[in-house]
């Protein structure tokens, strides 16, 4: 065939498949277009999954008649004047394509009033085709409908999934731009039953509210970081709030959403240890930062930006989430102390007595105000005589478990992960000062593949700062002299092995974590195994230790270290509900 230039409608139809893939890019567009235009109520009705109709109507700027031909124009706009100003872009539009686009896939009409002018006008557009203009009163701002979206090509309506499917689509578009924009009251109709609204306070946790639902909005933990290059605020779960996938790590780069898997990499990163691995956080943070410091121009539907500079962008973002939890943290603590489970359900009774008996059971042995610890009074700190610990143990089960009594009910405690999560914090905690150490009596020489062996050499400064002694003692092979003391035991070949495995299959281990990771495998190695018997000091020794813990609940790796029953849940299995 000769090269030839396509026709118009041809052309406009293939430009339109990048922009609206489905009802819900239709969706998004006009949201954008409605916050570009300073609305601050947005009201969206769909029916059949948007298939039959999409209105979208505002109360912003509105368009004056005489523009509207031009708005549904390919390359028309009114946000950017010249190249340049794609580098300082503060609207979410600017491409100029969006109502082009819509328009030749489906039958619009536009109607739209400046709040100047008296009347408003509407024109209708049909295949890209302008059929016809009128004048009207409208209150001011903008209405705009599609109707039979892709009804020119049916090759997209095939495309589209179950309405089911495409629903879910527009609600979590509506919601997104609800939450980049609390002060903007939405409310979203599909087939006429109103089923999202926001209140348009500008309160975010008012918005995370209607999004999550109260009970999960109320968990959430706040972000405030900033650093000379980056203003990251918003709210992210708490490690016990997860979901299976990252469908809620939301992120706003300038108010605008966007998708960006290296940020929800340093998120989930920043929650290393504190969260299963294959679970990720609820996340709605918002960076912020110059204008020309993220090019919005990448992507079609500009989904995706490129920042200037992408690692200190994420490093930041890392820090700002790792601090938010870490403040977190003590408090969940301090409840602990006060009584509450370790997995920071209600507190039963924050006069439980360690000694004595949970009052709800039976005598209480004595009032112990002393366990009492506002708030702020013990920054993070343990406080020393604790007395016996909160975990009563009771015993040990198949050589694996240790059950033991609480605050409130039955805790079974998997007595390897918990030695893990000990281990592994007192090693962090240890790498600062210089750890003890402990010489071994006979040194052990251990041989490793070049691979590793190169590995280990890069390890060797890492392992010295934790206190091992290791030396090259001829090619791939090492001489160990010396461990740290807390590894006591365990085989120094062993240990050593297990501080390199990890590395092997990470070809890209973060700098900082290449530490904590070799500190979690090693502390593996060196935990008690499941079917060891431990005596009944060993058991007790290790829920003091493990009490004592920051994160008591999971063990380095992310899996749980105990399980509870409360005394509600027993109640419940016996039949026990109400007075007897
Ligand atoms: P872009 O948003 O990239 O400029 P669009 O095709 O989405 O391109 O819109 C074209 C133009 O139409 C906009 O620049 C704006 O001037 C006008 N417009 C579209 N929607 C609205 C609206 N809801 N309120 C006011 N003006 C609008
Ligand atoms: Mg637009």
């Amino acid at each position: 065939m000769p090269i030839k230039i396509l026709p118009e409608e041809v052309a406009s139809q293939i430009a339109a498949g990048e922009v609206v893939e489905r009802p819900s890019s239709v969706v998004k567009e006009l949201i954008e277009n409605a916050l570009d235009a300073d609305a601050d109520q947005i009201t969206i009705q769909v029916r059949e999954a948007g298939k039959r109709l999409i209105e979208i109507i505002d109360n912003g700027s509105g368009i004056p008649p005489e523009e509207l031909e031009l708005a549904v124009h390919r390359h028309a706009t009114s946000k950017l004047d010249q190249a340049e100003d794609l580098f300082r872009v503060s609207t979410l539009g600017f491409r100029g394509e969006a109502l082009a686009s819509i328009g030749s896939v489906s039958q619009l009409t536009l109607s739209s009033r400046v709040s100047s002018e008296d009347l408003g006008g509407s024109i209708r557009v049909e295949g890209g085709e302008v059929l016809e203009a009128a004048e009207l009163g409208i209150p001011p701002g903008t209405t705009v409908r599609v109707e039979h979206l892709f009804y020119n090509v049916p090759a997209r309506l095939k495309f589209l999934k179950t309405d089911r499917t495409e629903k879910r689509h527009i609600n979590s578009v509506v919601s997104r731009y609800s939450l980049a924009n609390p002060a903007v009251r939405f409310k979203l109709y599909q087939d006429d039953e109103l089923v999202f609204q926001t209140a348009g306070s500008g309160n975010l946790q008012e918005t995370l509210s209607a999004v999550h639902g109260v009970k999960t909005a109320k968990q959430m933990v706040q972000v405030i970081y900033e650093d000379s290059t980056l203003r990251l605020g918003g709210f992210i779960s708490p490690p016990g709030l997860t979901r299976s996938n990252r469908g809620e790590m939301l992120f706003f780069v300038n108010q605008r959403p966007v998708q960006d898997p290296a940020l929800s990499k340093a998120v989930t990163q920043a929650y290393h240890t504190l969260i299963m691995k294959g679970r990720y956080p609820i996340t709605v943070l918002f960076l912020d930062m110059p204008p020309d410091n993220v090019d919005v121009n990448v992507h079609p539907t500009k989904a995706e930006v490129r920042f200037k500079d992408k690692g200190e962008v994420f490093r930041g973002v890392g820090r700002g989430v790792r601090r938010a939890l870490l403040a977190h943290t003590p408090v969940q603590e301090i409840n602990h102390l006060r009584g509450v489970n370790l997995w920071g359900g209600p507190a039963p009774d924050h006069r439980y007595a360690r000694r004595g008996v949970d009052p709800a059971w039976g005598v209480l042995g004595g009032e112990q105000e002393g366990l009492v610890f506002e708030q702020g009074v013990n920054s993070g700190q343990i406080p020393a005589p604790l007395g016996a610990p909160i975990l009563r143990l009771i015993g040990q089960v198949a050589a694996t478990y240790l059950v033991a009594e609480g605050p409130d009910g039955l805790y079974l405690i998997d007595q390897h992960a918990a030695h893990e999560r000990i281990l592994f914090e007192k090693m962090m905690a240890a790498r600062e000062k210089s750890p003890p150490s402990q010489a071994l009596l006979e040194s052990a020489v251990v041989e490793f593949s070049p691979a590793s062996a190169d590995l280990l050499k890069e390890c060797l400064p890492t392992l010295a700062g934790l206190g091992f002694e290791v030396e090259e003692f001829g090619p791939g092979s090492f001489v160990v002299r010396a461990v740290p003391s807390l590894m006591g035991e365990s085989s120094p070949e062993a240990i050593l092995r297990a501080a390199v495995e990890d590395l092997e299959v990470d070809e890209t281990p973060l700098e900082g974590k290449i530490e904590e990771k070799i500190i979690a495998r090693v502390c593996k190695r060196a935990a008690v195994k499941a079917g060891q018997v431990l005596s009944a000091e060993e058991g007790e020794k290790l829920l003091v230790d493990l009490e004592s813990c920051q994160s008591p609940r999971t063990c380095p790796h992310g899996r749980p270290t105990m399980i509870h029953l409360s005394v509600d849940l027993l109640e419940r299995k016996f039949g026990r509900t109400g007075p007897m």
